[in-house]
């Protein structure tokens, strides 16, 4: 029997259009390089919105054209976001913190037909003038005042377009299932592959996103998203918080700046923020130093990659709590975020921290399974290491322009439907997953697995050593044995067996490192992650000591 519902299809042009009516005169803040402090209403976005989507509908951008955006956090992006989607283009927001060539490849590769550019990053795309053939016309998101010389043909200025069009639209409807938004991951070997969302992922991605056990958005709080909207898609935080009519404040290109990001969330009240590990340690250290405080904060999200201990300690320390959070890119990112479940309210101190240094438990949407080789399902005992898969209406089950054929590399998805994440994680009988590697930087010792994050995580607690990684490096017996590298705080001196004994009431007797090198510094993908491959090949020929 079928069901007698409307079948209202999910489009992302409905939260605008909810927004502008329930929650006119709240706020969006946003730091830009033309402006420090921009202030208006969702009302004014979402007035600028349609007068954008008249816009693109003049320059010729036509239903499941490619818009791609270089691009801060700040309201034009946001109304790109609206905009672009709003009217059946697909949002392709791209890292301009990616290496050139890069870049380059992905707007290539993606079609893009406009690219709609930040002030700041004019100078990259005027290095890319050869590769930029098929695009029709660069935006540069200023005003008049503000727009650089450039030597591109077809550039034009985002506020004198903006000013010439009317700010009626009529917000078309179509199938839930059409592409909104694009994102590559960049990877650190091959190229970088297009992840497409869709209108209906997007939403029910936003929807999941505000529960309360997940960030609790809500009409009452003030969010400051340090993560970049070129990086998916800011954690669906433009979406949620629109959704449900947060006051939103963007950071613009000041993201690692501890200093801006204090005055900022202190003087508008920011109550939530999201962001990876770095951004965190850059505003720790900055309120430590500077003895300042953001009263309002109450809760931060920090994923990307796995949150150091001190992290947390730090941050409890001013009044804030941390929720680690796991996703990516091909996740949208949403896949398990920490809290707490009833039955644990009393957990107080180190048993508490150890919990929140867990990825978190599955978000409803999300299925999560671990596997052996065989593809068979592994215990949720908390021991079992397996490769992590998951399933859910807002994962990748292929990838722009690639073959979906299985088994090719367009596909991502096993015989079962499970996407492979490429990580290797625990999950402990009540449902808390724990990422203890990515695939390929597992350290196999003796033919037991070693977690290289349990050993940087362990390092890095350390007040002398600033960052850490663990590879696993060639021994005679064990086939190979971890080799920890480190890099210490300046200055400071520390020896390999130091090291070691600093970590062993922290570690299994297995994980222990045999070995500590000290570094200056160590190798990064474009998005700041640690290159493990990288520093893999600097160590292949690397022996243990005797
Ligand atoms: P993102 O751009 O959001 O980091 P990517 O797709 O580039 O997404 O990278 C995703 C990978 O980052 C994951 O597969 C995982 O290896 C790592 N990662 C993300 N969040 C965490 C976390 N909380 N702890 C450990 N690793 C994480």
């Amino acid at each position: 029997m079928q069901a007698l519902m409307m079948n209202s299809q999910l489009m992302i042009s409905s939260i605008l259009k909810h927004a502008e009516r329930n929650f006119a005169t709240r706020e969006i803040v946003s730091v830009t390089a033309d402006n420090p402090l921009h202030r208006y209403t969702y009302k004014d976005f979402a007035k600028r919105s349609r007068q954008l989507a008249n816009v693109l509908k003049e320059l010729g951008a036509e239903f499941g054209d490619r818009i791609g955006t270089l691009a801060w956090n700040d309201y034009r992006h946001l109304e790109l976001y609206y905009a672009v989607s709003g009217s059946g283009m697909v949002c392709h927001t791209i890292n301009p913190k990616l290496f050139p060539e890069q870049v380059a490849y992905i707007i290539k590769h993606a079609q893009d037909k406009f690219l709609f550019v930040d002030v700041l990053v004019m100078p990259l795309v005027e290095a890319l003038k050869d590769h930029l053939t098929e695009v029709k016309g660069i935006i540069v998101l200023t005003d008049a005042a503000h727009m650089p010389a450039s030597s591109l043909d077809n550039v034009m200025c985002y506020e004198t377009l903006l000013a010439a069009q009317h700010d009626q639209f009529e917000w078309p409807s179509f199938d839930e299932n059409t592409a909104s938004g694009m994102c590559y991951t960049s990877g650190t070997t091959g190229n970088p592959k297009g992840v497409v969302y869709s209108h209906r992922s997007t939403l029910l991605h936003a929807l999941a996103g505000s529960l309360p056990d997940v960030t609790a958005a809500s009409v009452m709080e003030t969010c400051l998203p340090v993560v970049p909207m070129f990086h998916v898609n800011a954690w669906g935080i433009p979406y949620a918080c629109i959704m449900v009519g947060s006051k939103l404040v963007m950071p613009g290109p000041k993201m690692a700046d501890g200093a801006t990001l204090q005055a900022l969330m202190e003087n508008e009240k920011v109550t939530y923020s999201s962001g990876v590990p770095t951004i965190w340690l850059a505003l720790l250290d900055y309120l430590d130093k500077s003895n300042k405080k953001i009263d309002s904060l109450k809760r931060v999200t920090v994923g990307g990659a796995a949150c150091p201990r001190s992290i947390i300690e730090r941050f409890w320390t001013y009044g804030t709590e941390v929720k680690q959070g796991w996703g990516m890119t091909e996740t949208s990112p949403l896949g398990t975020v920490f809290s707490l479940k009833a039955g644990m309210e009393d957990l107080q101190g180190d048993a508490l921290v150890d919990v929140q240094c867990k990825q978190g438990r599955g978000v409803f949407g999300i299925e999560i399974r671990i596997v052996d080789e065989n593809n068979q399902e592994l215990p949720w005992d908390g021991v079992a290491f397996g490769a992590l898969k998951v399933k859910g209406p807002w994962v990748a089950s292929g990838y722009f322009g690639l073959s979906q054929v299985p088994g090719s590399e367009g596909c991502p998805v096993d015989e079962l439907g499970w996407f492979d994440t490429g990580d290797v994680a625990t999950i402990s009988p009540d449902g808390y997953m724990q990422i203890t590697d990515r695939t390929k930087d597992v350290i196999k010792s003796g033919g037991e697995w070693v977690s290289s994050i349990e050993i940087e995580n362990a390092a890095v607690s350390h007040p002398l050593i600033m960052e850490a990684a663990a590879i696993g490096c060639y021994h005679p017996k064990w086939t190979e044995r971890p080799l920890l590298v480190a890099v210490l705080t300046p200055d400071a001196t520390l020896s390999s067996q130091e090291v070691i004994e600093f970590l062993r009431p922290n570690l299994h007797k297995w994980s222990l490192p045999d070995d500590v090198v000290f570094v200056q510094e160590l190798p990064h993908t474009a998005t700041g992650k640690l290159n493990k491959l990288a520093l893999r090949q600097s160590f292949a020929d690397y022996q243990f000591p005797a």
